[in-house]
């Protein structure tokens, strides 16, 4: 099952597969860090497709074509903001990873990359996120065979060595 799992440090906009995640924001009309990269990776054509969705409340998720990224779609999860821990944020980002699953399902999707959904503008702590974003992809991968790879991008170093210790934990 894990060998169906990588942990990278990189630029998500690079990843090729057939998805990558973006942790957006819910009005879809794209922003800083991982969304604003991709925006810009994928041309003006994403942000225009975005607008015909309307909004995406937390916790949920949305597809789109990939455009000028090397990946074929894209799959815009809303993750929550950090409250404190006490507003159900953990709940909701499991929610964004178990819907951008569902919506892979339904597009016959195989392979995806996944960033660390709600750990930098949102303030989710990383070492209390990481050990959710595994569970649930831990979890996909067996439950959803035909999943070929699922691959989580860290954008720092730091950030990769805390999946890492998650994932070995
Ligand atoms: P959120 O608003 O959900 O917290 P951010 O984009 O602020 O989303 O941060 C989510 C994570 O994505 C952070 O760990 C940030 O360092 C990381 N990140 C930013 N740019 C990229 C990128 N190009 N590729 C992969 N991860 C990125």
């Amino acid at each position: 099952m894990t060998d169906r799992l990588e942990l990278i440090q990189g630029d998500i906009t690079h990843v090729t597969a057939d998805a990558i995640v973006n942790a957006a924001n819910s009005s879809l009309g794209g922003g800083g860090g991982v969304d604003g990269a991709i925006h810009r990776a994928a041309g003006r054509e994403l942000l225009a497709e975005c607008l015909t969705l309307g909004r995406c409340p937390t916790g949920q998720a949305r597809i789109t074509k990939g455009y000028r990224l090397p990946a074929g779609h894209v799959i815009h999860a809303v993750g929550p903001v950090w409250q404190g821990g006490r507003n159900g944020e953990d709940a909701l980002l499991a929610s964004c990873y178990r819907n951008a699953f569902a919506l892979m399902e339904k597009h016959g999707l195989r392979t995806v990359a996944f960033p660390s959904i709600s750990t930098g503008v949102y303030g989710f702590p990383i070492e209390r996120a990481a050990p959710i974003a595994l569970r649930e992809i831990r979890e996909a991968l067996e439950r959803r065979p035909e999943l070929e790879r699922v691959t989580v991008v860290l954008f720092s170093e730091k950030d990769l060595k805390v999946y890492q210790q998650a994932l070995g934990a």
